[in-house]
């Protein structure tokens, strides 16, 4: 019979407690600490796999969420993040900044849109991704057209691009990565850093 891992620790925590008390002769004693058994907190939580996205290393992690309220349409609530035991990069522990990813995640100060500062304000403000995209297509158009070396001064073609760099992200995909070095690299741009040394 395949057990799952929630009914395990579900049926582990009854169980202990009445075998070991009740085989030395307690058993209203085990039956009492059975009964009084918290139940498992995530047992009617939703189980979701992931990769924590703050290092190359990409451990997997189990994420339980709830429904926040009654409704129907309720946003789930991620209510306890930890390392996943059968992932074979990190067997279900986390280093201190994956094992606080609920702190990340909860935290007031966590971006979850774009921002913009205009010139001349010390304010930013929520914009939309089309902006945020175009702003910086914008901006870097206007930089590559001005700063563009095609060649050096022994008339070298070497096609640099020195004026802009570029940040990849460690929670990239491989091709998500081939993609980017792809893409940075036919801009010109020699200045490229990201976690995943690519
Ligand atoms: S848990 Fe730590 S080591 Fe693992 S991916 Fe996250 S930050 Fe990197």
């Amino acid at each position: 019979m395949a057990v799952t891992r929630r009914q395990f620790m579900k049926v582990s925590a009854a169980g202990l407690a009445a075998s070991s008390v009740g085989a030395l002769g307690f058993v209203d004693a085990g039956e009492a600490l059975a009964a009084g058994a918290r139940p498992y907190r995530l047992e009617k939580a939703t189980e979701t796999r992931n990769a924590c996205p703050y290092c190359a290393v990409a451990c997997g992690v189990l994420i339980y969420s709830t429904a926040d309220g009654t409704s129907k349409d309720a946003k789930p609530k991620v209510v306890h993040i930890e390392g996943d035991p059968d992932h074979p990069v990190n067997r279900g522990t986390l280093c201190p900044r994956g094992a606080a990813s609920l702190g990340y995640l909860h935290s007031a100060n966590r971006l979850q849109y774009p921002m913009h500062r205009k010139p001349g304000t010390d304010k930013f403000e929520r914009v939309s991704w089309d902006f945020a995209l175009d702003r910086i297509a914008q901006l870097m158009k206007e930089d590559r057209d001005k700063n563009f070396i095609a060649k050096n001064r022994d008339g070298v073609t070497v096609n640099r691009w020195l004026s802009t760099g570029f940040f990849g992200g460690s929670s990239l995909s491989n091709e998500a990565g081939w993609l980017t070095y792809k893409f940075v690299r036919s801009t010109g741009i020699l200045a490229l850093e990201d976690q995943a040394r690519i």
